[in-house]
């Protein structure tokens, strides 16, 4: 194998056998699930890229760990690890345990937004949003340019653009915006990192108008990776530093320890400041639980603490990000379109441009990610139209530019002839792109509408060209 791909650093201990199915029985459950690969289960699913969250293969010392829980309903002494260890590699004050990331900007959201606010991010999250507009603000998207254009190749194509934060500072006034929502890396743009430069900025420009700046620090340790090996002053500084160095220009954080603290279930908020710590102590109780367990059994609190401290292990960031870049080489070379560069825990799939027949209103990247799974049993997940939802206001759908099929890596948990195997699919479904057909949305929930929403392929009329190809047969007669 090329050099440029390190080889695992670690080795298997145990092993869970995955489902072989036929196009045939992919066809069946695919129509179950509506077309939507949320509603297939596992079990369906040969290689499951639908998502790095919580889908993590823990150490073995974090399974050790999970031995001594210490279930206690206050106080615990995985807290206080779990604690201790936040501290050290984060640097914050206060930290309050919650069920997941979306626990923490419940309360977060609740703490600081009044109606009437506005929530600068660079690119929305979706559960972010969601938590922020239901307490009535509204998120005004302060990403630089670039990173809403799937082909312009740079460093950090996640940096907030610190003009449109001052222009949104002069329009409605500091007061109304109680903080800066700066994630790093930025999921939705691919999985692009922020510069440390760009953090500082942000810092200083917000210290200057009394604005707190609170990270989604779900993907920290990608972006320290990314600060490290494309900012030349951190080149020879350790993972471990750098995130602690990026931590230190916020005033706290959200964290879905699903991702970068290795762990299948479990999140935080941090702060620094004593008087949030101290509503926040009060708000944790009706939603999550006592604020020394937030909704985790002491042997999760364990198995984060344990995750963090493997989590800036340079082998191990290097080879996970190694292998989204191992994937996405394959499909460059095969003149797929991809969103370039390639980020830290996924190769997302440009829809758009892959199916340039389908309009976005048919939902292209829904489509891809459907067929994606009956030809091949790899399951993907849809990033554009359907992701993005409908304005509160107008009713319409919000249009993202970017309308994308994202190929996520779990962490540890595939090996590289994985990988091969989900290239060989992708190949084999761009050489018979024309054939695809566009979906029509047949049940819409009303919050977070990606995770439940079905479909049905659209039905064409008297189309000029029947296909000739059994292989890509529409949809429905599959
Ligand atoms: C996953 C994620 C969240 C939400 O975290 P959960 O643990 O799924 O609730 C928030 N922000 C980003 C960037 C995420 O990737």
């Amino acid at each position: 194998m090329n050099t440029n791909y390190p080889a695992e650093p670690f080795k298997i201990k145990v092993v869970e056998p995955i489902a072989m199915t036929t196009r045939e029985e992919r066809a069946q459950y695919l129509k179950e699930a509506g077309y939507n690969t949320f509603l297939l289960n596992s079990a369906q699913c040969y290689i499951d890229l639908l998502t790095d969250s919580g889908t993590t293969a823990m150490s073995d010392n974090q399974w050790a760990g999970m031995m001594l829980g210490d279930e206690a309903y206050a106080g615990s002494r995985n807290f206080i690890h779990l604690q201790e260890v936040v501290r050290e590699y984060y640097g914050f004050k206060h930290i309050i345990p919650t069920h997941q990331g979306r626990g923490a900007e419940n309360l977060l959201s609740r703490l600081c937004i009044k109606p009437g606010d506005y929530v600068p991010g660079n690119m929305y999250f979706t559960t972010t949003r969601a938590h922020q507009e239901l307490n009535g603000a509204q998120f005004v998207d302060i990403i630089i340019d670039e990173a809403h254009d799937s082909q312009i190749n740079l460093p950090f194509k996640g940096n907030v653009d610190i003009n449109k934060l001052q222009k949104l500072i002069d329009e409605v006034g500091a007061d109304r915006i109680p903080y800066v929502c700066v994630a790093v890396t930025v999921n939705l743009a691919g999985g692009q990192p922020v510069s440390m430069e760009n953090l500082r900025e942000v810092k200083k420009l917000c210290s200057q108008h009394g604005i707190q700046v609170m990270f989604d620090a779900t993907r920290c340790v990608e972006n320290a990776y990314f600060i490290k090996e494309r900012e030349a002053a951190y080149a020879h500084k350790t993972i471990r530093e750098i995130l602690k160095e990026m931590m230190g220009y916020s005033d706290g954080c959200t964290m879905s320890g699903k991702k970068d603290c290795l762990v299948n279930i479990g999140g935080f908020l941090c702060m620094n400041d004593d008087d949030l710590y101290q509503r926040a102590c009060e708000l944790v109780v009706l939603f999550e639980g006592m604020p020394s367990y937030g909704g985790l059994a002491g042997r999760d609190m364990e198995a984060m603490a344990r995750g963090i401290e493997e989590s800036v292990d340079y082998h191990y960031i290097h080879h996970r990000i190694s292998q989204c870049r191992y994937l996405a080489d394959q499909l460059v070379a095969a003149g797929i379109p991809i969103v370039l560069p390639v980020g830290g825990h996924a190769v997302f799939l440009d829809a758009r441009k892959f199916l340039e027949h389908i309009p976005q209103e048919q939902f292209p990247a829904q489509t891809l990610a459907a067929h994606l799974y009956l030809e091949s049993g790899v399951r993907s997940m849809e990033r554009g139209i359907v992701s993005a939802g409908r304005n509160k206001e107008t009713g319409e759908h919000y249009r993202p530019k970017l309308e994308l099929v994202r190929l996520t890596i779990p962490r540890r948990v595939y090996t590289y002839a994985h990988l091969d195997v989900v290239a060989q699919a992708c190949k084999d479904l761009y050489q018979h792109r024309s054939q695809l057909q566009g979906m029509q949305m047949v049940y819409e929930p009303k919050f977070l509408r990606f995770f439940t929403a079905r479909f049905e392929p659209v039905v064409q009329k008297a189309v000029a060209k029947p296909s000739a190809e059994p292989k890509v047969a529409a949809l429905e007669t599959a």
